[in-house]
């Protein structure tokens, strides 16, 4: 039980580490893979360009050797990427217990977390690349489904009528507000992840709160986010009470 609750955070520690990687290079068109310094680029300082030791850069051991700051020019290292780290770690270790054990529902749960947070850092700073990682998490998404309802027309039919949905509200924007309005996107995300009710109760918070324009961009994303995360463990949760009902 210890050694599956520290593996569980050793899983998330990694994954949090690789999602601030991820956070780092992408905006700067910086190629993921840094082993080869040919194709790619060793872990360095993105300040002064210096190359990193391992205790530099790896998770846990780059916060006790370097502590917030660069060891080279002494910048401070963008709390961003620690705050990505810590939340991802917090995640893979609550959804252990959540879903009773390492599962594939752990597996996907844990990677669509991770991908929705990285998303959230991700959507001011590179748009295209939020849309990348939202696609990712609605391709998860779609095998979860399939996973515990055992047939893809649950979520085939959701995300058809969430695209209806999005199509016509977007059909009534022109290009430029479409843009502006990142939230709409997440229509579609939930039509992939989102049975119909539940569907249904987070378009009704989703799209008055689209509209609203005193609200900054990101607390409205941020929240829809992790408004569409709750809504999913819901879902899982009911998926898990009808096995047990299944079983009993
Ligand atoms: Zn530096």
């Amino acid at each position: 039980m210890i050694l599956n609750c520290i593996f569980a955070l050793i899983i998330g520690v990694l994954l949090g580490n690789f999602a601030s990687t991820v956070l780092f290079r992408l905006p700067r068109k910086i190629p993921i893979h840094g082993y080869n310094p040919k194709l790619g680029k060793v872990p360095h300082c993105s300040t002064c360009g210096h190359t990193l030791k391992f205790y530099e850069y790896l998770p846990v051991l780059s916060w006790v050797s370097t502590r917030g700051r660069c060891n080279y020019c002494g910048v401070k290292i963008n709390p961003e990427y620690t705050i990505l780290e810590v939340f991802v770690s917090i995640l893979a270790f609550i959804l252990y217990f959540f879903t009773s054990g390492f599962s594939e529902e752990y597996i996907l749960l844990l990677f669509s977390g991770a991908g929705l947070i990285l998303s959230c850092f991700l959507i001011d700073k590179a748009k295209t690349d939020a849309d990348k990682t939202l696609f990712m998490v609605g391709i998860l998404g779609s095998i979860f489904r399939t996973l515990n309802e055992a047939t893809i027309f649950g979520w085939l039919t959701s995300f058809l009528f969430a695209y209806f949905i999005y199509a016509f509200i977007t059909s009534k924007l022109d290009g430029k507000k479409v843009a502006e309005y990142y939230s709409l996107r997440f229509i579609l995300l939930s039509g992939v992840w989102l049975n119909i009710p539940y569907l249904l109760a987070y378009l009704l918070i989703l799209l008055p709160l689209t509209a609203i324009k005193t609200i900054s961009q990101y607390k409205k994303n941020t929240f829809l986010i992790a408004l569409l995360y709750i809504f999913i463990l819901i879902m899982e949760f009911d998926y898990y009470q009808k096995v047990i009902c299944f079983l009993t």
